[in-house]
């Protein structure tokens, strides 16, 4: 799934007790962590450097794919997200609960040859050959569960201010 669309699915389903903002950054955390640091090294890179970048035929660097691995792990965000309800604050750690639901999402909707989501690294090399969430369906269905997410969220912040 794109990073907005990960976002939005974790403020709808994990920022309603509080921490929105949070759920949201939990929510794109995965790629805000792979993708977002290559983003800004190569925006970094073009502005002071003036090399020219080509996105789509660039070699993509070794440490991209261990970030990825680590981000993208179910059991990295169960033990964190776990030290942070034991620790920590229980409510945040609610809202943190947008990163595993980032990485179960991304499960079924990427292709094994781009990036199939790891998610028992370090331990088991899962490989699943899912489809790409940019197929039209899938990307349709994704703005269409999104919408009836925040209709549901509204209706029933509606009936608690009542
Ligand atoms: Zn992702």
């Amino acid at each position: 799934m794109d990073t907005l669309s990960h976002a939005l699915w974790g403020r709808g389903f994990f920022g309603y007790r509080g921490h929105p903002y949070w759920s949201l950054f939990f929510g794109a955390l995965p790629d805000l962590c792979s993708f977002g640091i290559l983003f800004i090294i190569s925006f970094i890179k073009n502005l002071f450097l003036s090399e020219n970048i080509n996105y789509r035929n660039m070699d993509l660097p070794e440490w991209l794919y261990n970030a990825y691995d680590i981000s993208h792990s179910l059991l990295i965000a169960a033990i964190t997200i776990m030290l942070v309800y034991l620790y920590g604050n229980k409510k945040f750690a609610f809202a943190m609960l947008a990163w595993p639901a980032h990485i179960l999402l991304d499960f079924p909707f990427h292709t094994a040859d781009f990036f199939p989501t790891p998610i028992l690294w370090p331990l088991i090399e899962v490989k699943f050959n899912g489809i790409s969430w940019a197929t039209p369906y899938v990307w349709f269905s994704n703005i269409t569960g999104l919408i009836v997410l925040y209709i549901f969220r509204f209706r029933n912040r509606k009936k608690i201010l009542k």
